[in-house]
């Protein structure tokens, strides 16, 4: 298969993978998920493989921070959950003895901020004018606003929308076309409801509605990862999300170089050639084939000049676009603040303060403040004493006491990172017309990774995983 469907990827995976013919040497640049994945199957197949990692860890955009927290206090700067519908997140989970527990994102004590003013999902009738909602909006709940205004109109897309595969048709291609915060201003709904469902747009946070691709918000608000869905079990990774890296690359760890990045790939009749840095050296490496699982924002740091792409493919990364998150934690001495699990969502720099460790009942806690989009990228501009500052000047507005229970505090700019370039996949209009070109393979060189998925909106664990099992089976299929 060199082209599988989705649904085809997952059939020959539950069914065993194929072995590889005529391919002895794989080289993998990035050791993520996708890359670690990939890695791994073709160890199991027999092939030779040799993964060329940038950074001297594994897990990419799965990184646990446990420095520098006190009483063993971790925090995500990256993926946090897992849904029960993540099969191959589970698969690999199980495949490494790990397991999953309830997600802190689960039965939070939410409350808004908006205006100066704070309240509950369930007070908004008496903010109404301070929000601008419209008469028909200020008795209904904010789950009320959400069947309204996504998942019924969504529902009547067609069954498509929901369909366990991804499948485009004319409808959704159309969406395609209109931006989502136009979409909810068709179906009705008010500045003042938009700001309130926002929050519960996952795959939005860091986006800007107003050029975010209809077609693939609606495909995830219908699917199984949606918040506004009450069916998902939202879970998380027992000991922290970079387990599951630790260990994929504990079990491959011979075949995996660190602070070796890839700088140049090539390929001509002979095969392929990849260059990366060795300490001070440049090495290269042959290859039959490259599975290339870099994140398109970070593609620039790599010379393809005589890789042999179409300018299609290069138009495609650079159009690719990624989200921009900003996390910083601050550790405080005692829980000040009345919540038990505290998470509220403001209209503020900072959009999302919560309770990072809701599980510790007494003793330090960790509060995150979650910045996404330009304020993102402006507090990624400052220096590390400078954030911390910043967050707890805001956080003092929102919860008072925070200054005189401050401890330490740390942040994670995924902007910053010179070999990521950016937190997850933020479908804009016109996406479908990337998807395609993203994933096919370009000779002897394949593409995994988040950005590769089937899925329009494929920035998840599951989805980069998934590639990984796509180009195995491209590898095992003719050319
Ligand atoms: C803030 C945030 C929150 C998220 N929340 C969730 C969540 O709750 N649930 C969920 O499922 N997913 C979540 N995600 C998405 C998920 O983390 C990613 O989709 C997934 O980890 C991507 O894996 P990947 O292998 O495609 O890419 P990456 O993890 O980015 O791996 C690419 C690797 O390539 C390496 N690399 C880049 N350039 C080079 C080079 N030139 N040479 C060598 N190596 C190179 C990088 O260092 C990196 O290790 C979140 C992501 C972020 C940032």
């Amino acid at each position: 298969m060199s082209r599988p469907t989705q649904q085809e990827t997952r059939t020959a995976f539950d069914a065993g993978l194929p072995p590889l013919r005529g391919i002895e040497h794989v080289v993998v640049v990035g050791a993520g998920l996708a890359g670690l994945a990939a890695a791994y199957e073709l160890t199991r197949l027999g092939t030779k493989v040799t993964v060329l990692e940038a950074n001297r860890l594994p897990g990419g955009r799965t990184r646990t921070l446990r420095a520098p927290f006190s009483d063993g206090l971790y925090a995500e700067a990256g993926a946090m959950t897992v849904t029960t519908r993540c099969d191959y997140t589970l698969h690999y989970l199980r495949e490494m003895g790990l397991e999953t527990e309830p997600s802190d994102l689960v039965g939070t004590d939410f409350s808004y901020y908006r205006c100066g003013t704070r309240f509950r999902p369930d007070a908004i009738a008496g903010h109404a004018a301070l929000l601008g909602l419209k008469p028909d909006e200020k008795d209904l709940t904010v789950r009320e606003m959400v069947a309204r205004y996504v998942t019924r109109p969504n529902d009547e897309i067609g069954p498509e929308v929901r369909a366990p595969a991804w499948t485009s048709s004319p409808r959704l291609r159309e969406l395609d076309r209109i931006p989502v915060r136009e979409v909810l201003a068709d179906r009705g709904a008010s500045v003042g409801a938009i700001s309130l469902i926002e929050p519960l747009f996952m795959e939005m946070q860091g986006g800007d509605l107003g050029a975010a691709s209809a077609m693939a918000w609606a495909r995830y608000e219908a699917g199984p990862r949606s918040m506004s869905d009450p069916t998902t079990r939202w879970n998380k990774i027992k000991g922290g999300t970079d387990s599951l890296a630790r260990a994929l690359a504990g079990a491959i760890s011979d075949r995996i170089r660190y602070r070796a990045p890839v700088v140049r790939i090539a390929q001509d009749e002979a095969g392929a050639q990849v260059t990366f840095l060795d300490r001070n050296r440049l090495r290269t490496l042959a290859a039959d084939r490259v599975v290339v699982t870099v994140p398109f924002a970070a593609m620039r740091r790599i010379d393809l000049a005589a890789a042999g792409l179409p300018a299609e493919k290069h138009a495609t990364m650079r159009r690719m676009r990624y989200a921009s998150a900003t996390r910083i934690f601050l550790q405080m001495r005692k829980q000040f603040w009345p919540e038990r699990q505290l998470m509220l969502s403001t209209d503020r720099p900072i959009c999302t303060v919560r309770d990072a460790t809701p599980w510790r009942i007494g003793g330090r806690k960790i509060l995150e403040c979650w910045l996404g989009g330009w304020f993102a990228q402006a507090v990624a501009g400052m220096g590390r004493e400078e954030r911390i500052d910043f967050a707890l000047g805001e956080v003092e507005d929102l919860l008072p006491g925070a200054r005189e229970n401050f401890e330490l505090g740390t942040s994670f700019a995924w902007d910053d990172e010179r070999y990521i370039a950016g937190a997850y996949l933020l479908p804009e209009v016109g996406h479908s017309e990337l998807m395609e070109r993203a994933r096919r393979p370009e000779g002897l060189i394949h593409f995994a990774g988040e950005h590769t998925a089937y899925e329009p909106n494929g920035g998840s664990m599951n989805y980069a995983l998934e590639s990984a099992i796509r180009v195995l089976l491209e590898l095992a299929g003719p050319r």
